[in-house]
């Protein structure tokens, strides 16, 4: 009998994912629309398998960001210690995501996505206004009134807050608090094993999401927001593939190739579902078992990124302003440019990365410079591809960041990171 050739975990979500797109296309174009491809496939098969995963990999995302930041600042114990890492990461995030930005802006100066636009071919849409919180408050809300309820929302930051207070008081307590701290070690093996089962759905998931998302999608649309899409595109591409590997090469020497030959299977689940949040426990798993990134480090900057380090979003806002700037005749000045930068920055921190986000809160961006709000309206019916794309960026720039923090923290283990063959035992 001949051995079948088994093919790795990450090989098949990339096949998901392009039969997926393929499949959707074809759905879209070719098969004629009816009861069967319509309510069968589209909204049945396609749905509930997508949602059903979705919502599997949503399910782990609470109980794994609280037991293993409980575990990690456990593990470290010290609050210096861990005020270093988060001030570090802070930075970090706040730098890349300046980076970003300022990479929108030019490129899309580069482009002129807003030259020449022909409004009258674009189907606009109704436009949702982010209410604005003041900075005050944004930071009041990092503390929870009521932790469960917290828990209960999946109000990331304030999980992140509480778990962390947790953990240091059960290092404090050591041995009078044995139990419980077990009790958080046990749950989180708990819950990586579970990461482990979802993941194995992934393929399947990714090829039904994508599959109906391509599927809704109408591509004509996308002719006159050509300019749009490829500045988006371009900018998204330079941060990922030059910003991010110079600075993981600069500041701890890894290779960027394996770095990204690694991750790549996390951005192309980002990529489908759209949401960082939900990638949190793939990301984590797969930089603790193939990058060797300790889960001590990782649990704390993973999902803090998640919620304030949206750098893909932040590159779509920059394009999104000069197309705007462009296509309604306002010119910029340099100190607009500036407002912007800061507040994209700003507006992203507290704003969780579910899909659709960055397309409500740059309404804030427009407001800052006094540029039409109806502009938005020109763009939303193509964002969701844009959505996509940028959100596998997001959590590129969270890896890339929790990679350096780690490194300088002595969380990496090199051997890990440059064996090609680690975590994929645990994969098949
Ligand atoms: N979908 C993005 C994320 O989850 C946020 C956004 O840009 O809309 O990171």
């Amino acid at each position: 009998m001949r051995e079948r050739k088994k093919i790795g975990l990450t090989t098949a979500i990339f096949i998901g994912l392009f039969l997926g797109a393929a499949t959707g296309i074809l759905f879209h174009y070719v098969v004629p629309a009816g009861k069967i491809r319509d309510d069968v496939f589209i909204n049945g098969v396609f749905y509930v398998v997508g949602n059903g995963f979705l919502r599997l990999m949503q399910m782990l995302v609470v109980p794994l960001v609280f037991s293993s930041l409980v575990c990690g600042s456990m593990a470290m114990g010290d609050t210096k210690k861990l005020g270093k890492i988060g001030v570090k990461t802070l930075g970090l995030y706040l730098v890349t995501t300046a980076l970003a930005i300022t990479v929108a802006i030019l490129t899309a100066n580069v482009i002129n996505p807003g030259v020449g636009l022909n409004m009258t071919s674009i189907q606009a849409a109704e436009v949702t206004i982010a209410e604005k919180t003041s900075l005050a408050d944004t930071l009041l809300n990092i503390i929870p009134t009521n932790p469960i309820k917290a828990l209960a929302d999946g109000e990331m930051l304030q999980v992140i807050l509480f778990a962390l207070i947790v953990g240091v008081i059960l290092a404090g307590l050591s041995e009078s608090a044995e139990t419980v701290g077990s009790f958080f070690s046990q749950f989180n093996d708990v819950m990586m094993q579970m990461t482990v089962m979802v993941m194995k759905l992934a393929p399947y998931g990714v090829f039904c999401l994508i599959a109906k998302t391509f599927s809704g999608i109408g591509f004509n649309a996308f002719l006159p927001l050509f300019k749009y899409m490829a500045g988006v595109i371009i900018a998204l591409a330079i941060q990922c593939c030059f910003i991010y590997m110079i600075m993981l090469k600069g500041f701890t020497g890894l290779s960027p190739v394996k770095f990204l030959k690694k991750f790549l299977p996390v951005m192309g689940f980002a990529f489908s579902t759209a949401t960082s949040n939900a990638t949190i426990p793939m990301s984590i798993d797969t930089l603790d078992k193939k990058m060797g990134v300790s889960k001590r480090i990782s649990s704390f900057t993973i999902p803090l990124g998640a919620t304030i380090n949206m750098d893909g979003t932040a590159i779509m806002q920059g394009v999104a302003v000069v197309f705007a700037a462009q296509a309604f005749g306002i010119h910029l000045t340099l100190s607009d440019y500036m407002t912007v930068i800061l507040t994209a920055t700003l507006a992203s921190v507290g704003t969780a990365g579910v899909p659709g986000v960055g397309l409500i809160t740059l309404s804030m961006v427009f407001a800052s410079v006094g540029l039409p709000v109806e502009a938005i309206a020109l763009i939303m019916g193509i964002d969701r591809i844009l959505d996509m794309s940028r959100t596998a960026v997001n959590i590129t720039g969270d890896a890339v960041c929790t990679t350096i923090v780690a490194y300088q923290d002595k969380a990496v283990k090199r051997e890990t990171f440059n064996d090609p063959a680690a975590g994929l035992n645990a994969e098949n």
